[in-house]
């Protein structure tokens, strides 16, 4: 062992095009075609051949070819329209500030074990990186004031490849950070900062890099670095690797790291969202940070729910992060005992009743005001499986939000599809994307412009799929007869099924093969071909999502299936954007409900490709029976092996009555239903789930609020964060005292529309002050006995009948049909975020 420094030599950048260094450090170069062209124009061999990243491109372009872009009046003209472009994007006002002016500069900062952004920087895995960086470029786009905080692993994820038996093997080379658009982030003394982190027995210091995202900033933690042990260099070594010891690692470095990096380099957040449990021990750090400048630890918690949102993305309680108490003691005892919490009630804020072990999903929930699942559905499915930490409140009524996935326009839409729209919606659509009114538009794009546009988009991925499998044979040292045979594969007229995400068994990349005899008459009809791609990671060590991809790969060698299923290796974002630009119909099928969102679908339907999908994730809020093609229903199975039966069984009759027909039953060489269904596809789908849309929702649903609760709670010295905490306090030692004693309603009665129901409420509330509750008249629909679609009416409070007892009436006017009612008791507070931040209700009784 040795060491060694690194300097990069760079060519001289000609200083007429000096800025193409700045370009190549901003992520902004990625969403932008004309951008990219800046260095394809000078040599597009090498754009490819650095895999499209502009600092390895700079590093490596030859003198005379940077000179003689410097001097060629064309590349000059397109060099100054772009940073025209690129100088306005990065200054003009923006919908935040237009929106919030008082809220300008208060940084939002969101933390996320990864990032996707770009091939150039591999340090995801899946759709919850890419959802970050989606997030982040939105973000910029919109203006917000925001930052995201990561990890910059060595070796990233892996990189897959798929050996000559079909078998997954797993890659892992290590990154070079020099050659990367990333950029060490320097202090005052323009030395790198580097952060303490104290951690079982030492110390492990952490270097800070920089990533720019348009006008949004990354900042990422990196433990590889001299200071650190052999051992402890690899902490940040890679995603999602390693055991449990490595985890809860990786997860003190992201959370109290990150915490500590954005003050060192100088950032205030106002609002924190957590995305993932992974992040969420930095809400102990800053309840440590309070505690530590003398605020009283039950108000510093207040104080940080105030200002907190947290993401969860998994709808199933087996993927979220839980460590043993004994390891999230070894780690975090030094930090407990500096906010002054003993051991158990530590441990109680990561714990669920009854089980002895530390949940990150509880702990981020226990200390954010704000929770939100990533679609309708999974809300729901959300509300449910934490229903239990809520007890006493109506599964419906749990507090947990909904905010649905969207992706990020610029990122996902082919170059040839944003012409179209430049055409027929309108130059400057993309400055509005989340307006409805803008896709209606879609209308007048003429049916064979529409047509060949996805036929060109089809045949440019598809060579690129033929080049990819060459090169996977040629590195499996397979016969020249194997890899010429490639280019017979995949016809591009026959109609083209896309799957491609990560292979975690829930999403049953194997669905499709289970009737191998109804599969090949399928694929090789004659007149009606039909032909898969499939691309995906199996995570190393999920041994049976290797073995789904084995099968996919045997299949794709035997007969009949030879040329018409293919398996690519090594699936990413550059093949993502191809896959989800080029093929026609984009595959989902999960096993419901195990998919929270789904993000691929909607890169695919932005481009005009029709999703045919299980009715999980985002999907049931976007189909609307014409806009692409919906497998099974909703119906609850006891049996894996029933549902993955049922559901294969469904698939093969959509594809055979509906997607095969629609896409080959022509007119004058188009097919009329398949473009009306595209043109309902590319009218629905491209605005509702978009990131514009949702950085929308996030930011008036969750971040102005954090801001200002944030604010609120601070003001005279947390004054109203001590408050509010002496409140709960006081109500939760006497809530056992509060009843509802009677209520005089109607019941067993016929009404008639357009009657009141009068209801009377006598409640006993011992010491709390009849303002500090609301007593509600409850209204809903029977249904096996309970009430759902739940509506709560406040009553008014008549009088105080005796020492705490008090009389309440209210009327509600009900709608036709029958009505389930009851009267209960919740504690009220105007700083309360939402209902029921106390989890108290007290229900009338029999009456
Ligand atoms: C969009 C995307 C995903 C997520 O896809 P899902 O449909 O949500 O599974 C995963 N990997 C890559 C490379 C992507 O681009």
């Amino acid at each position: 062992m040795y060491y060694y420094k690194t300097v990069s030599i760079n060519p001289r950048i000609p200083e007429r095009i000096g800025r193409l260094q700045e370009l190549a450090y901003n992520f902004w170069f990625s969403w932008n075609p004309e951008a990219t062209e800046l260095f394809k124009m000078i040599n597009s061999y090498l754009w490819e051949d650095v895999y499209h990243n502009p600092v390895k491109f700079l590093l490596k372009i030859r003198q005379d070819e940077l000179d003689a872009a410097a001097n060629d009046d064309i590349y000059l003209k397109h060099y100054d329209r772009v940073f025209e472009g690129y100088d306005r994007y990065m200054n003009e006002e923006k919908w935040f500030q237009k929106q919030y002016p008082n809220h300008n500069g208060q940084v939002i900062a969101y933390f996320s074990a990864e990032f996707g952004l770009h091939e150039s920087l591999p340090i995801y895995s899946g759709g919850l990186g890419l959802l970050a960086g989606d997030h982040t470029k939105a973000a910029s786009d919109l203006g917000l004031p925001f930052v995201g905080v990561g990890i910059l692993y060595k070796q990233g994820y892996f990189s897959q490849r798929i050996n000559s038996e079909g078998w997954q093997l797993a890659e892992y080379p290590n990154l070079n950070f020099s050659e990367m658009p990333i950029k060490p982030v320097t202090g005052k003394n323009g030395k790198d900062i580097i952060i303490a982190l104290e951690f079982p027995g030492r110390t492990v210091f952490i270097k800070v890099w920089k990533v720019n995202v348009g006008r949004s900033t990354i900042y990422l933690l990196d433990a590889d670095n001299v200071l650190n042990s052999r051992e402890d260099r690899m902490l940040t070594g890679q995603l999602y690797g390693g055991g449990n010891e490595m985890r809860i690692s990786q997860e003190v470095i992201l959370g109290i790291g990150g915490v500590k990096a954005l003050r060192a380099v100088g950032i205030d957040p106002f609002a924190w969202h957590i995305n993932e449990g992974h992040s969420a021990f930095l809400c102990l750090e800053r309840i440590r940070e309070l505690v530590s400048q003398g605020v009283p630890l039950a108000t510093a918690k207040e104080a940080v729910r105030a200002s907190t949102l947290f993401t969860t993305h998994t709808p199933v309680p087996a993927g979220h992060d839980v460590f043993d108490y004994n390891m999230v003691e070894r780690y975090l005892h030094y930090i407990y005992a500096e906010a002054g919490m003993s051991r158990d009630d530590f441990l109680k804020l990561g714990s669920i009743e009854g089980a002895d072990e530390f949940n990150m999903t509880v702990l981020a929930m226990n200390l954010s005001g704000y929770t939100n699942g990533v679609s309708k559905l999974h809300g729901k499915v959300t509300r449910k499986m934490f229903h239990h930490v809520f007890k006493p409140i109506p599964q419906e009524e749990v507090p947990i939000d909904s905010v649905t996935n969207g992706v990020h326009t610029q990122t996902w839409l082919a170059k040839e599809m944003s012409d179209l729209f430049n055409k027929y919606l309108g130059e400057g659509w993309y400055k509005n994307i989340s307006n409805q009114e803008v896709w209606e538009k879609v209308q007048n794009i003429p049916d064979d412009e529409l047509w060949s546009v996805r036929k060109k988009l089809k045949e440019k991925t598809l060579h690129y799929v033929r080049e990819n499998l060459k090169e996977q044979r040629k590195n499996n040292r397979e016969s020249i007869k194997r890899i010429m045979e490639v280019d017979n594969y995949l016809n591009p007229e026959a109609l083209t099924i896309g799957f491609a995400r990560r292979f975690a068994t829930y999403k049953r990349a194997t669905l499709l093969l289970r009737d191998k005899q109804r599969l090949a008459r399928m694929l090789g009809d004659p007149e009606r071909p039909v032909q898969i791609i499939f691309a995906g990671k199996a995570h190393p060590a999920d041994q049976p999502g290797k073995e789904f991809i084995k099968q996919i790969y045997d299949i794709s060698n035997e007969e009949p299936f030879k040329g018409k299923i293919v398996f690519l290796e090594d699936y990413d974002i550059n093949m993502a954007r191809y896959l989800v630009q080029g093929v026609d119909v984009w595959l989902n099928t999960p096993r419901w409900p195990m998919e929270a969102s789904g993000t691929s679908g909607m890169k695919a339907g932005l481009n005009g490709i029709l999703n045919c999908s299980v009715l999980d994730g985002w999907w049931p809020e976007a189909y609307n029976g014409q806009n692409g093609f919906a497998v099974g229903d909703d119906k609850q199975y006891f049996s894996e092996e029933e549902q993955d039966r049922d559901d294969a069984h469904y698939l093969y009759t959509i594809l055979e009555e509906q997607v095969i027909p629609g896409y080959y039953d022509r007119k004058n060489g188009l097919s009329p239903e398949w473009l009306m269904r595209v043109k309902e596809c590319l009218r629905t789908v491209p605005w509702e789930f978009s990131t514009e849309r949702m950085v929308k929702d996030y930011t008036t649903k969750f971040y102005v609020n954090c801001i200002q609760r944030g604010l609120k709670f601070q003001e005279n010295n947390y004054e109203v964060a001590a408050q509010l905490r002496a409140f709960k306090q006081f109500i939760q030692e006497n809530w056992h005292q509060v009843a509802v004693q009677s209520v005089k309603g109607r019941h067993d009665d016929e009404m008639l529309v357009g009657e009141e129901l009068q209801v009377e409420a006598q409640v006993r509330l011992g010491p709390i002050s009849h303002n500090d509750v609301s007593v509600e008249i409850v209204c809903g629909n029977e249904k096996g006995n309970t009430l759902h679609n739940i509506r709560a009416y406040p009553m008014e409070h008549v009088e105080q009948v005796s020492e705490g007892v008090h009389n309440f009436r209210g009327t509600v006017r009900p709608e036709q049909g029958t009505l389930g009612y009851t009267v209960r008791v919740r504690p009220q507070h105007p700083n309360f975020v939402n209902n029921f931040e106390l989890p108290l209700i007290s229900w009338a009784p029999n009456f």
